[in-house]
C-alpha cells in the first residue's frame, strides 16, 4: 500500500479497513466476552490474525510480513479497538510495539529466528521498558545490564537485574524486548536485549488487575541474575533510548487510533441505543429532555475541545443541526446556559480557521451564537435542505400564541388553531430560508460536501497565527 497525504483514505486503505472490519466482526467480536473473563486473548485468535496478515505490516516481506504502511497500521488499530481494547492492545503490542524493534534493529540472525513466528502469530512478543519507578522518563530506568565474562567456552554476555512493571503480553509472550542500563550515562547508557520466555532469571508476576483492557495480560516482570549471551543485544549498545524513542512514534499513533476506535464504537452504541430504545411510546432519542441532557454534557466537552484545537492550531469545522436551545427549564437550569455560553465563547475567541456547515435546522440562539458570521467562520456552508430562521416553527407558535392557545378549551379546536399557525410559520421560515442564502457562502449538495470541505481546508492549510498573544476566556481543563 502507498502512503496517502490527503484528508481521506485512498481506495486501498478503504478496502483494507473493510477487510479488517469484516475480520473483526467475524473472528474478534464473538470471543470478546470470553477473553475479557479469561484475562487474555485467545492464542488461536492471534494465529488467525497472523494468517490474515494483520500482525506483520511492520515486518519486511522476506520474513513473511509486509503489505502495509503506517496508515494501514492506524486503520488496523482503530478497527480492532472498536471490538475490544484488550484484544487490540495484545495484538498491537506484539505486532507494532515489540516486533518492530527486532525488525528494525535486529541482526539477520535475530530477525530470522523471531520474525516469521511473530508475523504468523505462532509467537507473541512483549516490550519491557517501564519500571515501578519510571514510565514516561525512559532515560531514568534502573534495570542493570552488567557485562559478565565468558566462562570457558561460553560467550560473553550480560547479567540483567531489575523489575519491569505493566508489561503487556508478559504472561503469553515468547520473546521480550528488554531495556536495561549498560552505563550510568543517562539516556546514552541504555541498551535493549532480546530475552526469551522461560530464560533462567526471568520471572513473571501475577496478572495485574486493571480498570479495562481485561483481555490483555499485564504483569510485572522480574529480572534477577538473568544472564543473557552477548548476541542478545538488540541494536547498538548505548543506543537503546534512541531506538525506543523512534519506535514510540508508531506506539503513540496506534494507541491514539485505539482511542478513536473506542470513541467511534461508543458513539455508535449510544446513538443506536437511543434510537432503538422505545420509552413512553417513542424512541429515546426523540425525547427533548434526553437530547438536552446529552447537549449539556457535550457542550461542556465541546468548549474544552474547541479551546484545545485553538491552542494546537487545529482548524474547526462546526456541523450545525440545532433548532435552538429551548428544550425545557429544567435542562437549562442544569447547565445548558452555562455550558453553551462556554462553548460560544470558545468558538468566538478561537483564531484557527473555522468553518460552519448547516446540515438541517439552524434557528435562534443556535444559529446566531454558533453558526452566524458573528463568530467569524471562514465559510458558512449549507445543505440545500437547511433552514435558517429566528425560531423554529413550534417555538414561534408557542412563544407568540401561548395566551390564545391557552384560552381555547376544546382540544380539537385548539389543535386546528395550532396547526394553522404552524403552517403560517413554516411558510415564513421557508421564506427566511431563501433569505438565509445571503449569509451562507455556498449551498452544497450532500454528496459534494466532503470535497468542498477538503478544498476549503486545503485553502487554509498554510494558515499561521498572527503575532498577537492568545487570550482564552475559558480554561481548557
Ligand atoms: C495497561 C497498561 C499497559 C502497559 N503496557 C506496557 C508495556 O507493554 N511495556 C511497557 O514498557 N510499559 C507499559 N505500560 C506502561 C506505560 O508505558 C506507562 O504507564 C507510561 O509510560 C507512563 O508511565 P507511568 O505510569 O510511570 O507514569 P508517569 O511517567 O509517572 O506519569 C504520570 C503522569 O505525569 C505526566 N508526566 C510525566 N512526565 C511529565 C512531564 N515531563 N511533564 C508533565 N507531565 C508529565 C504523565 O503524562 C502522567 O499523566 C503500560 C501501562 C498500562 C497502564
Amino acid at each position: 500500500m502507498t502512503a496517502t497525504t490527503s484528508w481521506e483514505l485512498d481506495r486501498e486503505h478503504q478496502d483494507f479497513r473493510a477487510s479488517v472490519r469484516s475480520f473483526v466482526d467475524r473472528q474478534v467480536r464473538p470471543v470478546v466476552e470470553e477473553s475479557e473473563r479469561a484475562g487474555r486473548s485467545p492464542a488461536a485468535l492471534l494465529k488467525e490474525m497472523g494468517s490474515a496478515g494483520l500482525l506483520g505490516l511492520a515486518v519486511p516481506e522476506e520474513y513473511g510480513g509486509g503489505g502495509g504502511d503506517t496508515v494501514a497500521m492506524v486503520v488496523l488499530s482503530e478497527e480492532l479497538a472498536r471490538a475490544s481494547g484488550g484484544i487490540a492492545v495484545t495484538a498491537l503490542v506484539t505486532g507494532y510495539m515489540a516486533t518492530p524493534h527486532i525488525a528494525r534493529f535486529g541482526t539477520a540472525q535475530q530477525r530470522a529466528r523471531s520474525l516469521p513466528g511473530l508475523v504468523s502469530g505462532e509467537k507473541i512478543a512483549a516490550i519491557a521498558v517501564t519500571e515501578p519507578g519510571t514510565g514516561s522518563d525512559v532515560a531514568g530506568l534502573t534495570t542493570r545490564a552488567a557485562p559478565v565474562q565468558g566462562d570457558g567456552e561460553a560467550a560473553e554476555g550480560f547479567r540483567l537485574d531489575g523489575t519491569k512493571m505493566f508489561i503487556t503480553n508478559a504472561g503469553i509472550a515468547d520473546v521480550f524486548v528488554v531495556a536495561a542500563r549498560t552505563s550510568p550515562d543517562g539516556h546514552r547508557g541504555i541498551t535493549t536485549f532480546i530475552v526469551e520466555a522461560g530464560h533462567p532469571g526471568l520471572r513473571l508476576g501475577r496478572p495485574l488487575r486493571k480498570m479495562g483492557w481485561h483481555a490483555s495480560d499485564t504483569r510485572e516482570v522480574v529480572l534477577a541474575g538473568c544472564v543473557v549471551p552477548g548476541d542478545a543485544v538488540l541494536g547498538t549498545p548505548g543506543r537503546g533510548f534512541h531506538q525506543i524513542m523512534s519506535a514510540f512514534q508508531l506506539e503513540r499513533l496506534t494507541l491514539a487510533a485505539m482511542g478513536l476506535g473506542h470513541a467511534g464504537e461508543c458513539l455508535r452504541a449510544a446513538t443506536g441505543y437511543a434510537r432503538d430504545r422505545t420509552v413512553f411510546g417513542a424512541p429515546l432519542l426523540s425525547k427533548q429532555v434526553r437530547s438536552g441532557a446529552i447537549f449539556v454534557d457535550s457542550a461542556d466537552k465541546a468548549a474544552r475541545f474547541i479551546t484545545m484545537c485553538d491552542a494546537f492550531n487545529v482548524p474547526l469545522i462546526f456541523l450545525h443541526d440545532v433548532p435552538g436551545f429551548m428544550v425545557g427549564a429544567a435542562v437549562e437550569r442544569q447547565g445548558i446556559i452555562r455550558h453553551s455560553a462556554k462553548m460560544i465563547t470558545a468558538m468566538a475567541s478561537a483564531e484557527v480557521p473555522k468553518f460552519s456547515v448547516i446540515l438541517r435546522k439552524s434557528y435562534a440562539a443556535g444559529y446566531y451564537a454558533m453558526c452566524a458570521p458573528g463568530f467569524g467562520p471562514r465559510a458558512s456552508i449549507a445543505l440545500p435542505t437547511a433552514s435558517i430562521g429566528p425560531m423554529a416553527a413550534e417555538a414561534s407558535v408557542n412563544a407568540m400564541y401561548a395566551r390564545k392557545i391557552g384560552e381555547i378549551g376544546d382540544p380539537g379546536e385548539r389543535d386546528a388553531y395550532i396547526g394553522a399557525r404552524l403552517a403560517e410559520q413554516r411558510a415564513d421560515i421557508n421564506l427566511l430560508r431563501l433569505a438565509s442564502e445571503l449569509v451562507v457562502d455556498a449551498v452544497v449538495e450532500p454528496a459534494g460536501l466532503r470535497a468542498e470541505l477538503i478544498a476549503r481546508l486545503a485553502g487554509a492549510e498554510n494558515w499561521t497565527r498572527g503575532p498577537q498573544r492568545r487570550h482564552h476566556h475559558i480554561s481548557p481543563v
